[in-house]
């Protein structure tokens, strides 16, 4: 089982969209106001000031924006992953997530840019908290 990094509370820009992780949700919150997505999530909107949001739940969908590999990385957490991708994932709901690809055999070469890709939960060893990573589809 995975080893990363697991977020820590109180923080509570981000603590719902770890809750909804929990319960295996991609969770975004959208201005009542204004209608703009706030990503990464605030108590705030970036567009308008308001602080009357709503949380939504993504279908998880998305394209590849960008991505690089890590070809070694020896912080606890990431040394036993071997060569691993850190990506940009465009969901289909107008955000941007910095996430990662997984379940390709070689991330130098089976990751490409606009990429369809869908939302899966890794389990963690050291916490509660599922991490959000990317699975390539189609
Ligand atoms: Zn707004």
């Amino acid at each position: 089982m995975a080893k990363r990094p697991q977020p820590r509370f109180p923080e509570p820009n981000t603590e719902p969209y770890w809750e909804g992780a929990k319960q295996r949700e991609l969770r975004y919150p959208v201005c009542r106001e204004c209608n703009q997505v706030i990503f990464t999530p605030r108590t705030v909107c970036t567009a308008c000031g308001s602080r009357d949001l709503e949380w939504k739940v993504s279908k998880g969908e998305g394209t590849v924006y960008t991505f690089s590999v890590v070809r070694q990385n020896r912080m606890p957490g990431f040394v036993d992953l071997g060569a691993y991708s850190v990506a940009y994932i465009d969901l289909d709901e107008g955000f941007r997530l910095l996430s990662g690809v997984i379940g390709v055999d070689d991330p130098t070469k089976d990751i490409h840019i606009g990429q369809r890709v869908r939302v899966e939960f890794e389990d963690q060893e050291d916490g509660e908290y599922p991490i959000p990573l990317f699975r390539p589809v189609g």
